[in-house]
């Protein structure tokens, strides 16, 4: 017999308190984000006044993200990733960028490691930091069970040493504070993995290689190379003790808690997901603009049914993906497993929506969606990466089968 669906149990109307944040985050993006886009894009450099300017209002902080994450609906983060990166993509990764940092740190760490550490990934608005999470590796993509980052534990001085290079990492090497996965014992795959703060000044740290990308170029993506890099004992979130029990456990033979990277994907998807939803609903809601005004055979292109029922898809697709968002957003807050990999659904759902949507996008404006004129081409260029990071579409449908196949015993 598989296992019940969830019962959701969020409202999609918005309470008091949600209705002012999505109007707040919203404001900000629109008046903030949005104008500032098109030459960051341009420019591919992390968007310091902007980041400068959300630390001011409080929305770049560890209160604000503490804050929402407090929602006992779930809903709030997910609420302000969409509005954020309703007003840019690439503007926003640079925003909400460190909270991949903060959450790994939270999905591993002790309270006073989280009490200690996450301060660090967002400074203060005189003394702004920067948080990257390290996991990707130039062999170790999808497949995060084979790491090739080594960390060594060096008893006579109770410290870690970390070699390695990760790569396409989302503020590498620029971070105050980079949370590294390395593995303790490679003969255990992703079980004999832990994860490590890296603090700022570190010898041995070093970015590699920035890329230049296709979208989201206002995000800054690099190499992040680790030459022998010391760390204090007390870097490895969890502690050493509980470390040991855990490959104690796996070199027996026992099922083992969820892995270092795994525990903090599963936690952030839905608001990846979140994002993806904005992105999507800015392709839209421009399209939709777009195609009021836009004539051609004496009438606006929108009184064709083809043009209008394209429209219709996409909000359709839009609210479905939102809902998704929601209801893995609620069980995460209300610790209900992804039995049925709901978080992957979601994450799913959204970046193909947005890959979707703002393809469409561009094609309900014609050549005025291939030209930078009109944000359509950036939000194309920029939705191509919700089918890629955080476990790509092919992963996710892994994950839902997976789980799908454990249902069916
Ligand atoms: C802009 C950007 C920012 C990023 N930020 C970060 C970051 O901050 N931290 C971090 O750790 N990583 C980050 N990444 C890395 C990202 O998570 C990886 O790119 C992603 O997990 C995919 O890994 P890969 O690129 O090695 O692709 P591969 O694993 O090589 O996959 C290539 C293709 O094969 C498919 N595939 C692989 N295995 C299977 C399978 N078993 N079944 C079916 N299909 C499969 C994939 O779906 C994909 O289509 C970032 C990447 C980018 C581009």
């Amino acid at each position: 017999m598989p296992d019940p669906a969830p019962q959701p149990n969020f409202s999609s109307v918005l309470n008091e308190d949600q209705l002012t944040l999505r109007d707040w985050v919203h404001d900000f993006a629109a008046d903030v984000v949005r104008p500032a886009a098109a030459e960051w894009d341009e420019r591919e450099e992390t968007p310091w006044p902007i980041i400068q300017r959300a630390a001011d209002i409080g929305l770049y902080s560890l209160d604000f993200v503490v804050t929402a994450a407090l929602d006992p609906t779930g809903l709030s983060l997910a609420i302000a990733s969409e509005e954020l990166f309703w007003g840019d993509a690439g503007i926003g990764l640079s925003i909400f960028g460190s909270t991949l940092a903060a959450a790994g740190i939270i999905a591993n760490g002790t309270p006073a490691q989280q009490a200690t550490w996450l301060p660090e990934c967002y400074g203060t608005p005189t003394d702004i930091r920067l948080g990257a999470f390290c996991v990707s590796e130039a062999d170790a993509g999808s497949d995060v069970s084979s790491l090739h980052t080594r960390a060594v534990y060096d008893q006579a001085t109770d410290e870690w040493v970390l070699s390695g290079t990760k790569t396409w990492i989302t503020n590498g090497g620029i971070a105050d504070l980079h949370v590294v996965i390395a593995s303790v014992d490679p003969a255990l795959g992703s079980r004999g993995q832990a994860s490590f703060i890296i603090p700022r000044g570190t010898k041995g740290l070093a970015q590699g290689r920035k890329f230049a990308k296709m979208g989201i170029r206002a995000s800054h993506t690099a190499e992040v190379i680790l030459t022998d890099c010391r760390v204090p004992g007390h870097c490895l979130l969890g502690g050493k003790d509980r470390l040991d029990e855990r490959l104690a456990r796996a070199r027996s033979g026992q099922r083992s808690a969820t892995q270092s990277a795994m525990a903090t994907f599963e936690s952030s998807r839905p608001y990846v997901a979140a994002q993806a939803v904005g992105l999507a609903r800015a392709a839209y809601e421009y399209a939709l603009d777009y195609t009021t005004k836009r004539i051609q055979f004496g009438r606006p292109i929108i009184e064709n049914q083809a043009i209008a029922f394209t429209l219709a898809d996409m909000a359709t697709s839009i609210d479905a993906a939102r809902l998704l968002v929601y209801r893995a957003a609620n069980m995460a807050a209300t610790h209900q497993p992804f039995l049925h990999g709901e978080g992957s659904m979601s994450k799913l759902y959204s970046g193909e929506t947005a890959l979707n949507v703002t393809s469409q996008a561009v094609q309900l404006l014609g050549g005025a969606g291939y030209v930078r004129d009109h944000p359509v081409e950036r939000f194309a260029r920029d939705a191509h990466i919700y089918t890629i990071f955080e476990g790509t579409s092919e992963i996710q449908r892994l994950i839902i089968a997976r789980e799908t196949l454990r249902q069916l015993g």
